[in-house]
């Protein structure tokens, strides 16, 4: 049995007008981020992090945003997708961990949703599937609700 570990980070501008999705989760706020797909930073982070740990480039490289066919896409479907490269290399997920870094809203009342939509996603059971959150504390970009990070690793077997 092959072990991998691997991290992903992302960050998008936060914006009035735009729809706010975490998590593959589309949540109600006053500002949403902005992107070529639907901007969802914790489905691109651990998409970056299942990339990494098979070796096998980054999201930027497999869906970029130079690429009409991605505009205003459900990043969703691009977590399939990376699902799907990284079994036709012989790898499954053992494990996600992952934490959200924003000011507002609490994502408290949204975690359940979004491990039942990247659950369904990446078809893997919801126990190994960590969501965390966290304030900047007001510092910074994020601290100023000017943008928002996520942090992933996750661990493959094959
Ligand atoms: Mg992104």
């Amino acid at each position: 049995m092959r072990f991998r570990t691997g991290f992903g980070f992302d960050v998008h501008q936060l914006q009035a007008g735009r729809e706010l999705w975490l998590g593959g989760v589309l949540i109600p706020h006053e500002k949403g981020a902005l992107g070529h797909s639907d901007a969802d930073v914790l489905l691109h982070a651990i998409c970056d992090a299942i990339l990494g740990a098979a070796n096998l480039g980054d999201i930027g490289h497999h869906f970029p945003d130079t690429d009409f066919s991605f505009k205003g896409i459900d990043s969703k479907i691009l977590l399939a997708k990376t699902c799907q490269l990284i079994g036709e290399a012989g790898w499954k997920i053992n494990n996600i961990d992952s934490t959200l870094c924003l000011e507002r809203p609490k994502i408290m009342p949204y975690l359940q949703a979004m491990k039942d939509a990247i659950s369904q996603s990446a078809a893997i059971d919801q126990d190994v599937i960590s969501i965390k959150a966290t304030t900047n504390e007001k510092m910074g970009f994020i601290g100023r609700e000017e943008g928002v990070a996520a942090y992933a690793i996750v661990m493959l077997i094959g």
